[in-house]
Parts: structure tokens; sequence; C-alpha cells
């Protein structure tokens, strides 16, 4: 670990430069969830975030804290998904040129996206390259600034605004649920959470074909595991981060694990009752509260829904599935 573990201080400080680049987004609420919990919950609503996550808050943070020198030289990511598109569209709003390491079999809907914000695409062979490579690879014969979707303190430090404009807006909560994959949006969560109610349970929710972080909670250590299959595209990662996984094993009150099933149903609960298109990913909260994974009666819950990016077609399916 060559940077320092993020805090407090820095999430306020990423609200400051964050201040008028995203959408401060609404928090809803479903009187028919209330009253069949006996709970108030509290939809932190990052699906109407800008590019469709929360993503574009730690995208954005990461790259107005770099150097003068370093932002000539342009940022690399090796993401297709939402952090891609996320640092492409942050890169262009700050006058950055941004390389994305993609698939040679990346949806051409992907492609276009990070195209139509100025993004130079370099792609690789998932099955003879690792990403990882590619992108440092770049990083270091051109000298550009490399932006891990989720391991970096500044992009947690920015993830950490939504949960804190949560609190501002609808004050003491006695859990929050987020949804966990490589840890960005926990991590910020959970610093957030700490300074400002220090008494609310902050729970990771992963799919449960990918409960790395559960596995590594529990155990006290990072554990690593072979690559998911779960719709939750978005939590498909393997391991923990150096600078997420202490932050969460000091803060987190547990992370628990939803299967796809559960998803679905919570994906369908957001179209039908509340009218809004939450991604599988973005559901991965809100699933453990609907099912009541652990108790919620009684209690004012939050849950950031972390993003609404589904293509059509899976949108269509989940949809149309029977319970
Ligand atoms: C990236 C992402 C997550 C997981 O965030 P981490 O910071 O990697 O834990 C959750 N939901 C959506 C929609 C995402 O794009």
């Amino acid at each position: 670990m060559s940077l320092s573990l993020p805090n407090y201080h820095d999430v306020q400080q990423a609200a400051q430069t964050l201040r008028g680049v995203v959408h401060r987004t609404p928090v809803l609420t479903s009187q028919t969830l209330n009253g069949r919990l006996d709970a108030e919950v509290y939809f932190k609503c990052e699906n109407l975030q800008r590019v469709g996550a929360f993503k574009y808050r730690g995208a954005y943070n990461a790259i107005a804290r770099l150097s003068e020198a370093e932002r000539k030289a342009g940022v690399v990511t090796y993401s297709s998904g939402n952090h891609g598109q996320a640092i492409a569209r942050a890169a262009r709003a700050l006058g950055v040129t941004a390389t994305i390491v993609m698939p040679l079999d990346a949806p051409r809907a992907k492609r276009n996206a990070a195209a139509s914000y100025g993004a130079r695409i370099i792609p690789y062979d998932r099955n003879t390259e690792d990403r990882v490579q590619v992108a440092q690879g770049l990083a270091d014969a051109e000298g550009l600034t490399l932006i891990p979707p989720f391991d970096h303190p500044d992009v947690i430090a920015g993830q950490g605004t939504a949960a804190l404009e949560l609190f501002e807006d609808v004050g003491g909560l006695d859990a929050l649920f987020v949804p966990l994959g490589g840890g960005g949006l926990l991590a910020g969560s959970l610093l957030a959470a700490h300074a400002i109610a220090p008494e609310c349970l902050v729970y990771g929710v992963e799919p449960l074909a990918g409960n790395d972080g559960q596995q590594s909670f529990r155990k006290g250590e990072r554990v690593h595991i072979d690559p998911p299959s779960s719709i939750a595209d978005g939590a498909l990662t393997q391991c923990l981060g150096e600078y997420t996984f202490p932050i969460i094993k000091q803060y987190a009150h547990d992370i628990l694990a939803v299967e796809d099933g559960k998803l679905i149903h919570a994906m369908q609960f957001f179209a039908e009752r509340m009218k809004i298109v939450v991604e599988p990913t973005g559901c991965l909260g809100a699933a453990a509260v609907i099912r009541e994974v652990v108790p919620v009666r009684g209690m004012r819950i939050g849950v950031i829904l972390s993003g609404g990016n589904v293509d059509l077609a899976s949108y269509a399916a989940c949809l149309a599935h029977e319970p």
C-alpha cells in the first residue's frame, strides 16, 4: 500500500469537489413496502446518477485530484462497465484524455458509449491477456495515471458522498444496506456512516455466488475466489481491495449474500411499484431488505440503489421471469 487510507475528511472534501458536478440523486420511499415490513425504508437512487451509477462520483473525484502534469498526460482504466463509462465521462468534463482497456468481445453498446465520450478504446484478448497488466503497461509506456475501479483512496472518498447525502437528507438511520463488489462504495459509505451516525449498522451485500467479501469479513483477511457467475455483473470481483478491506473489516456490521432470484424479485418490485429501472447489481442492498435477510422491523433503513444500467433484452427477461 503506497497511499494512505482515506478518512471522513476525504469524503467531505470529495463532496466539495462534486458539488454541482454530480446529481444530488433523489431519495424515494414506498408506502407499500414500508407497510409490509413495518419499517421506514429510504432508497438513495444512484441509478439516476450521471452515467447511470454512483461510479461517476469516485471517477470524477480521482481525476480532479490529479496534478496539472498528470492531467495533461491522461488517465487509463480497465473496466468496460460502469467505472469505464464514468472515467470516460468525467475525463471529458475535466478536459483530460481517457484510455479504456476493453475486451475484444465487449458489447458494442459499451464500446460506443465510451467512444462517444471521446475516450480512446484499447482492445485486449480476454483469453490470453490480463487487463490490469495491459492497462499498467500503457500507464508505464505513456505516463498515464491508472485509476482502478475501487481500490484507490480518492475513488473510495468519492463513492462515500452518496451515503453522506443520504444522511444529510433523511437524518439518522438504524441500518444501511450497500451493494458490494470490490468495496469502494461500501468503504466510502462506512467512512460517512461512522462519522455521522456511528450507531447505524452498515451491511455490505454481495451476490451469493461471489461472496468473497463475506468470506473475507468472517476470516479477518482477504479471501480470493474463482471468477463467480451471477446476474450482478457489477459485483463479480474475486477479492476485496488493499484499501477497501481494512475499512470494511473495521466498520462494517456484517456482509450478507443474496442469490440471483432475490435480485430479480427486487428488479420487478422497482419496475412495478416504484417505476424505476435498477440493474441487478444495484438491487443487492434492496434485496436483502425486501426479503428480510436480517431483521428490519421497526427500523429506519437506508438502501443505496447503486446503478440502473442494464441492456433492454436482459431487463425484459428479468421482468418476465416467473416468481
Ligand atoms: C461497481 C458497482 C458496484 C460495486 O461497487 P464496488 O465499489 O466495486 O464495491 C455496485 N453496483 C453497481 C451498479 C456498480 O456499478
